[in-house]
């Protein structure tokens, strides 16, 4: 069986009662605690000042018996004698004299060695018949003789106010605690209600209604802060849900074309009976889509694989000049086709701690895209550098028509190109950039771009540099100055 309530407001309301209940007994124990001890300190104080007018009554007659004065009905303190229990005893503990209310029974028994001598002595005790007591005892010296006076109170009226208050607070006790718990309820009630909104309208969020958020969000106290951040993580979660909805509408627009103009090309050549020559330019048309396509698979793959955080780098020190003409290299034929000169200037000391791969992806994605838009004949440059020492900067420059600047931070986004109706000839994915970018902040790493209304444009980017600080002096050296990089 499961004892534990499900609501948090029942447990709340439970853990409250407990430890409220817990301090009201503790704190009515130690009160009556404390109400006993005073009132039996006043007994205590009560006795010694009746012991004190009590010695003066009694006398020894001629036969040496204790007697009390038979005057003593008349003194004022006469009833400290009769409403009190009082007993005398002599040295060997011999009953000298005991009061009427007293009578036979004895009170405390046999004294102990030092009661009442220097001082009083009390302590508790009970009759013969059960009574209990609060006797206070005091040695006395009367005719050269020592007595052991003894006188007592009665502590029933005493035990009999400590049940009355006990009874009382049998009733007003679970009275309290109850209140406390439908107050304590109410409360946890009213502080949780908040969460429970919280917990309906998190249950109505779905993919569909991302833009939805949770209440109470103005609030300053926990339950604010606690609805603002679920509803920073929504807008995260509905900013990544569009992203990816834009890039996989995007992805299968981007397949559809080249797949669509394969298949118009083959339904052409199918029309007709064409010479061998036709059917080697259809074929060679849809090889040009098929490879269009293939790199748009790969782009989508790396990206896809960036997003889902499964590439891992294989870092090692990579020599960023040597890389960046590596990169170069690669274009040989297209750079002879536009005739179009590249410098590559470098500064040999330029390490990074990188992935080879990736990194070599992103230049030959920036080199690509100078060639693909600088005019035939143009110049690219290509230029590696430190930066206070601790930086592996690469710039790419060309002076092809530029970016404008609205479009600036936009050609890092995925499919966006600048010029949309002439994108097929320039044959580009629209994901160039967007690898770039991410393939150099994953190096931790950041891509800047530079253009102007004159046209021209500079992408520069920037890596930590790694290898030791003495090497990486400016060691700059010309490269290459040809219509090709040079090895
Ligand atoms: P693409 O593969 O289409 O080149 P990118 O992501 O590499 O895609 O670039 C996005 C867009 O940025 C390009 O379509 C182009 O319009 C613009 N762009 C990139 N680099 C250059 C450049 N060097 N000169 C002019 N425009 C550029």
């Amino acid at each position: 069986m499961r004892l534990r309530p499900t609501h948090l407001r029942s447990r709340l309301t439970l853990w409250y009662v407990s430890v409220f209940a817990a301090l009201l007994i503790l704190a009515w124990v130690g009160t009556c605690a404390l109400l006993f001890w005073q009132l039996r300190n006043q007994l205590d104080h009560f006795a010694i000042e009746e012991i004190e007018t009590v010695e003066g009554l009694f006398y020894f007659d001629p036969g040496g018996h204790l007697r009390v004065r038979e005057d003593y009905h008349n003194h004022p303190n006469s009833k400290d004698v009769i409403e009190r229990f009082l007993e005398v005893r002599g040295p060997g503990g011999t009953v000298l004299f005991r009061n009427e209310r007293l009578g036979n029974r004895a009170l405390g028994g046999v004294p102990f060695a030092g009661e009442g001598v220097g001082g009083y002595s009390p302590r508790s005790a009970r009759l013969s018949d059960g009574t209990r007591v609060r006797l206070v005892s005091r040695m006395h010296t009367l005719d050269g003789r020592t007595l052991l006076i003894r006188l007592a109170h009665s502590e029933e009226p005493l035990y009999s106010r400590m049940k009355d208050l006990l009874l009382a607070s049998l009733l007003v006790l679970p009275a309290i605690l109850l209140i406390a718990f439908g107050a304590g309820y109410g409360l946890a009630r009213r502080a949780l209600d908040p969460i429970q909104q919280m917990a309906h309208r998190a249950q109505e969020i779905t993919p569909e209604n991302l833009h939805a958020r949770l209440p109470n969000d103005d609030a300053d106290d926990e339950l604010g802060q606690l609805a603002r951040v679920f509803n920073q993580t929504l807008a995260r979660l509905e900013r990544a849900f569009e992203q990816l909805r834009r890039f996989t509408s995007d992805a299968s627009h981007e397949l559809r074309t080249p797949l669509a103009m394969i298949r118009s090309v083959g339904e052409v050549g199918l029309q007709k009976d064409g010479t061998r020559a036709e059917y080697r330019d259809i074929v060679g048309s849809m090889l040009e889509e098929v490879n269009r396509l293939t790199s748009l698979i790969d782009s989508l793959l790396t990206i896809s694989r960036a997003d889902a955080g499964h590439i891992q780098l294989h870092r090692s020190l990579v020599a960023v000049t040597d890389l960046t003409r590596e990169a170069a290299g690669l274009f040989e034929i297209l750079l002879e086709e536009k005739s179009l000169r590249i410098m590559v200037e470098g500064d040999q000391c330029a390490q990074v701690d990188g992935d080879h791969l990736f990194l070599r992806q992103a230049l030959v994605n920036v080199i690509h895209n100078a060639v693909k838009y600088s005019p035939v004949g143009g110049t690219i440059s290509v230029r590696v550098f430190l930066e206070h020492g601790d930086r592996a900067v690469i710039e790419v420059s060309d002076d092809g028509p530029g970016i404008p600047v609205e479009d600036q931070a936009k050609v890092f986004d995925r499919f966006y190109r600048v010029d949309k109706a002439r994108w097929r000839e320039s044959g580009g994915t629209g994901l160039g950039l967007s690898i770039v970018k991410w393939a150099v902040e994953a190096h931790g790493g950041n891509v800047a771009l530079d253009s102007n209304a004159n046209g021209g444009c500079k992408v520069s980017i920037s890596l930590p540099a790694a290898g030791p600080r003495q090497l990486r002096k400016n060691h700059s050296s010309v490269l290459a100055e040809t219509g090709s990089p040079s090895g």
